[in-house]
């Protein structure tokens, strides 16, 4: 399968109800002669930026513009697994602006029209001058070890038979490491120590970065929230439930690190 991210001078991120149109015969971003086309049916456009000597776009079509039988809509969590070793990041991005546009055509204080300002993505409102940037929302993720096991839980929400590790939204306040403190507490009720940062992914369902983190268990016994886990329990690295489905998430990254018993290097102590 050819890397979507093909060489040429333009390529575009485009999205079409919620779906990103690739080439069919090689799931490659179309570039400039390849949207021609279809172009003046885009809702809205901008400029990503330039990597590699490639200029990126991104525009979302209308959505009833049929599309011509050489393309195809992959749906944004199937389409970004292509890109997981070459511009995740990217497609992330141009999903978001796209978003941010569509999202923010009013003031969210007075109702009045917002303006997009110019090389920036920022749209001002015309009469309040209230600002609005696309959205990040800082979550966190963590890994609980005890000795060869790890913490795993479900959430009533999570396809049948599927067990993830435990995560949710830092709240307004809170420093990040206190966050993953009380996610923790408030899911299964226990105590965490040696809180170690692992890494970052921005996750767009809809708009996280996931902060990563390990730890080991320190105390207590496993109370669940009921609002929030179905059920949860140690699982031994060679006996886990079932993973969450997409490779692509830092949730099995995580997971697939500690299978294979590979340390961080150098991380950073946190508590
Ligand atoms: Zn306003």
């Amino acid at each position: 399968m050819a890397l979507p991210l093909q060489q040429s001078q333009a390529c575009w991120f485009i999205f079409q109800n919620d779906s990103l149109l690739l080439l069919m015969k090689n799931n490659a971003l179309l570039n400039d002669m390849e949207s021609a086309s279809i172009a003046p049916y885009f809702l809205r456009q901008f400029k990503l930026g330039c990597f590699d000597h490639v200029d990126y776009y991104c525009a979302e079509l209308g959505s009833e513009t049929p599309i011509s039988d050489t393309l195809h809509a992959l749906p944004l969590r199937q389409a970004l697994s292509l890109f997981i070793n070459d511009g995740y990041g990217l497609a992330v991005k141009a999903w978001s602006i796209i978003n941010w546009d569509k999202n923010h055509q009013f003031c969210s204080r007075c109702g009045c029209v917002t303006v997009h300002q110019a090389k920036v993505f920022e749209r001002r409102c015309m009469s309040c001058k209230l600002s609005f940037f696309p959205r990040i929302s800082p979550s966190i993720i963590v890994l609980i070890k005890r000795d060869d096991h790890i913490l795993m839980a479900r959430s009533s929400h999570f396809p049948q038979g599927v067990y993830g590790l435990i995560a949710g939204f830092v709240d307004v306040g809170e420093s990040i490491e206190d966050a993953v403190h009380r996610e923790v507490k408030e899911e299964v009720g226990l105590q965490i120590k040696n809180l170690l940062y692992w890494g970052s992914q921005p996750w767009p369902f809809p708009d996280s970065l996931m902060l990563a983190f390990t730890a080991d268990y320190a105390s207590g016994d496993i109370i669940m929230d009921p609002n929030e886990i179905e059920d949860a329990g140690w699982y031994k690295h060679d006996n886990l439930p079932g993973l969450p489905s997409t490779a692509i998430s830092i949730a099995m990254k995580l997971i697939d690190e500690f299978i294979n018993e590979i340390m961080p290097s150098h991380p950073a102590r946190l508590d």
